[in-house]
């Protein structure tokens, strides 16, 4: 995904013995204060040399080894090969029955195909996805829940593929849902292994079912690849189980939501169950010794919090409440020290141009940026942004943002991780700078979803056209200025390059800035990032011009904010953004988020020229936000996530919404619109909150929380506030297990982490989803098993987003 992120397609610990084997840590040569790493990261960082090769997951925690061994209450044979002449298959794949690849010993059916066609997508997406169909007599499927499946890729040259599962439903709603991503579910593939799929399809119509499909993406090949591939599919039935709970706020039987990353000293620190019988819970140490016990505080529909935000002595702990156990976790300096490396890992194996072996082979070399006069450069390096191989300066620079904040955060207390966090930064910085052409034109991106062969002229190539953006721009001088003090000391000549870039990329968005305001367009968030850019500017020049065009931008920023309190509403409140000083809508993000930038430049204005003639106004403004914090920071409880955004009837813009595919299948419609914002807490006769966003096709709602959060841990230290941080850091333990479905979201951090959305880069510890999505026009959160984009597609925008939250934690 790039700038309108465009995706690829888008136990328990039963026993003592058990507990204290899960705790006997290697000791590594990290300079960890007080404590050791636990004895996975340890392993993870020794078998990876420290992130010269890629972590690889503990399986044993994957949410997808618990699945695959549920108890199966019925089960039902769709016959393949006994039933062949039945089944169909889609161009240009071939079907055949083959008898010596078999997990059921009776045979499988095999679908060979090309891995492209003729003619590339002038999209520069996949070139489709050839399907085996297993047809079904329009049934009703409704006593089942789970669909199963085993399936083998033969694909020499590659180190993964993609395959995709099909609900065909005709009955009460059309299954593959027209033009959304619904119906269908996704698998990484590793060729040359039987992998079985599960897929809980409780939330899916299936009431006239036609059929199955099976398939696999045409990636094209990568060099010294097959041409061709093989699927073998086996053993295909549908099921029921007990499903896992997937929509709604009610918390997984028999689980406790936790932070699995742990709890920083000082902390709150706090766990939810549902439903239990005792409210008295103990804290166990490693030795299994019990050294905390409370008393569970009661709230609505059941729930029980259990506050142990007193007990704050370094180590790792179990809690226990009514026979239910968690997994460990930390308390003090190592939460969340497992997270920060594999948040690095992801951004390593994202690497583009490069060849990571266990993923690709070098990529990218044959696309190249055009500028208007006929220069041009290679586009290879940075990161791969997603699922496919986009990549573009706004994701890469705020990556490099975020991955250079953690190391500042870490510099003195963690030379290893400060290292390698600056050798990533500096994989990134060497890509911003050299794929800009010195006059203010630059690479901005380019949507790439196949593999190409490295060579220009034949038939897979691709380019993009410079362009001249201030967002690109700003993007780009803030990462090569926050950049500078890492490097002065240790690499002045490269220091230079940075300082100059981001000199020069200022001063190119600003001077386009005017023209940019004077579009009747949103504003908001593009004068934040000037200002937060000129700021960065400031810090390292410490010339008092770039004060003064903050100030400028300030000026906007604030003219685009609701100062008083809306005193008419049900919950008055105040302090929150419009899209412009014209205050015809409310901002609200739905998919990227940059709802912090407003807050970090005023806090860094306020930091920096606190004698400055509007320093009042910027310190107000701050408060009216921190308000707007505190005010809807109660109202998703027990969770304490923050809600999304207000939104009024009637009023909103599907122009630049995000949509794959044709846009007028699965388009979005006012009647859409007004059912989901009906569907928040009612303020007026016109407004309501929604705790999540409105949204349409492109769903998964970190970014949003991502974005509060991080303006709530600027506020909390420019205001000297501990709540605002424990509301930030709220958001966080949503993402890695403080949720309704009990799991970290991060791919091989924690617990329970389900499969994502990974296809070009396969399954990557440290990856982070987009985020918990909504079911239709519902306002409560939706995490299906089904494997689809966006919302569990992995991405850098909120991976990058966990990194500067993190940064934040291990500021202290
Ligand atoms: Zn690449």
């Amino acid at each position: 995904m790039f700038l309108k992120s465009i995706p690829l397609f888008g136990f328990v610990y039963r026993t003592v013995v058990t507990i204290i084997l899960a705790f006997s840590g290697l000791l590594i040569a990290c300079n960890q204060t007080n404590n050791q790493p636990d004895a996975k990261l340890s392993k993870q960082l020794e078998d990876s040399h420290y992130l010269k090769h890629t972590m690889k997951p503990f399986l044993e925690d994957a949410g997808l080894t618990r699945w695959c061994e549920k108890k199966v209450l019925a089960t039902r044979s769709l016959p393949l090969v006994s039933d062949f002449d039945a089944l169909r298959v889609s161009t240009p794949g071939t079907l055949h029955v083959d008898p010596r690849v078999t997990v059921s010993g009776n045979g499988s059916v095999r679908m060979d195909t090309p891995t492209s066609l003729d003619v590339k997508n002038p999209s520069n997406r996949n070139y489709g996805f050839p399907e085996i169909l297993r047809p079904l007599n329009r049934e009703d499927l409704s006593d089942y829940n789970r669909f199963s499946v085993w399936i083998y890729v033969d694909a020499p040259g590659f180190y993964l593929a993609f395959a995709g599962i099909t609900l065909y439903n005709e009955g009460e709603k059309i299954m593959p849902a027209p033009g959304r991503f619904e119906g269908q579910h996704f698998e990484n593939v590793y060729p040359g292994k039987w992998q079985r799929v599960v897929w809980e399809i409780p939330d899916l119509y299936r009431d006239c079912v036609t059929g199955f499909g099976v398939s696999i993406m045409m990636t094209g090949s990568p060099v010294g690849a097959s041409e061709t591939m093989s699927l073998y599919v086996d053993d295909m039935r549908i099921e029921k189980v007990e499903a896992e709970n997937s929509r709604g706020f009610d918390l997984r039987r028999d689980a406790i939501a936790y932070s699995h990353s742990g709890y920083k000293t000082g902390a709150r620190k706090q766990a939810i169950v549902q439903n239990n019988k005792n409210n008295t819970f103990n804290l166990y140490n490693e030795k299994g010794d019990v050294v905390f016990e409370g008393k569970g505080q009661t709230q609505e529909n059941g729930f029980t919090v259990l506050d142990f935000s007193e007990f704050d002595k370094q180590g790792f702990y179990i809690l226990s409440i009514d026979g239910i156990k968690s997994k460990p976790f930390a308390i003090g300096d190592n939460a969340y020290l497992a997270t920060a490396w594999r948040t690095l890992n992801f951004f390593y194996t994202q690497r583009c141009g490069y060849d990571q072996p266990g993923i690709h082979q070098e990529c990218h070399l044959d696309v190249f940026c055009f500028h208007p006069d006929g220069r041009s450069l290679s586009v290879a390096g940075g990161w791969h942004d997603a699922a496919d191989l986009t990549q573009g300066i706004g994701n890469t620079g705020e990556s490099g943002i975020a991955i250079l904040e953690l190391a500042g955060a870490v510099k003195n207390k963690d030379k290893v991780l400060y290292e390698r966090l600056l050798e990533e930064a500096r994989w990134g910085l060497n890509w911003a700078m050299r794929t800009r052409f010195g006059d203010g034109y630059r690479h901005g991106g380019l949507v790439k979803g196949i593999w190409t062969q490295n060579i220009r002229g034949d038939k897979d190539d691709m380019q993009s056209a410079a362009r001249k953006d201030p967002f690109d721009n700003f993007i780009g001088a803030s990462f090569c200025a926050e950049a500078v003090p890492h490097f002065e000391a240790v690499d002045s000549v490269f220091a230079r390059w940075c300082r100059n870039t981001a000199i020069e990329d200022f001063r190119f968005a600003d001077e386009v800035m005017p023209e940019r305001l004077a579009r009747k367009a949103p504003e908001t968030d593009i004068a934040a990032l000037a200002m937060v850019a000129a700021m960065r500017l400031y810090r390292i020049t410490r010339e008092q011009s770039y004060i003064d065009k903050a100030s400028h931008y300030a000026s906007i920023v604030m003219g685009c904010q609701q100062l008083e309190k809306c005193t008419d509403w049900t919950i008055p409140l105040r302090g929150f953004f419009y899209e412009s000083r014209e205050k015809s809508r409310i901002l609200a993000y739905y998919h990227r988020s940059q709802e912090h930038v407003m807050m970090q430049g005023l806090a860094m204005l306020l930091t920096d020229a606190p004698n400055h003639a509007d320093a009042p106004k910027w310190k107000e403004a701050c408060k009216a936000y921190a308000d707007y914090l505190y005010d809807i920071s109660k109202l998703i409880e027990p969770y304490g996530i923050l809600p999304a955004a207000i939104y009024e009837l009637d009023n909103t813009d599907y122009s630049s919404m995000s949509h794959e595919g044709p846009r007028d299948i699965g388009a979005p419609s006012l009647e859409e619109y007004n059912a989901q914002v009906r569907n928040g807490i009612q303020l007026s006769d016109t407004h309501y909150l929604r705790r999540f966003p409105v949204a349409y096709q492109f769903r998964g709602f970190h970014a949003i929380l991502q974005g509060k959060a991080k303006a709530a841990f600027i506020l909390s230290r420019l205001l000297g506030d501990k709540e605002l941080k424990d509301i930030a850091t709220r958001q966080m333990e949503y993402i890695v297990g403080y949720n309704p479905f009990a799991m970290s979201t991060i791919y091989g951090d924690g617990y329970d982490y389900p499969p994502l959305y990974g296809a070009y880069s396969g399954d990557v510890v440290g990856a982070v989803p987009v985020g918990i999505e909504t079911f239709e026009n519902d306002d409560e959160p939706y995490m299906p098993m089904q494997n689809n984009c966006t919302y569990k597609e992995i991405w850098v925008h909120t991976t990058a987003r966990m990194m500067w939250l993190l940064a934040e934690l291990f500021k202290d």
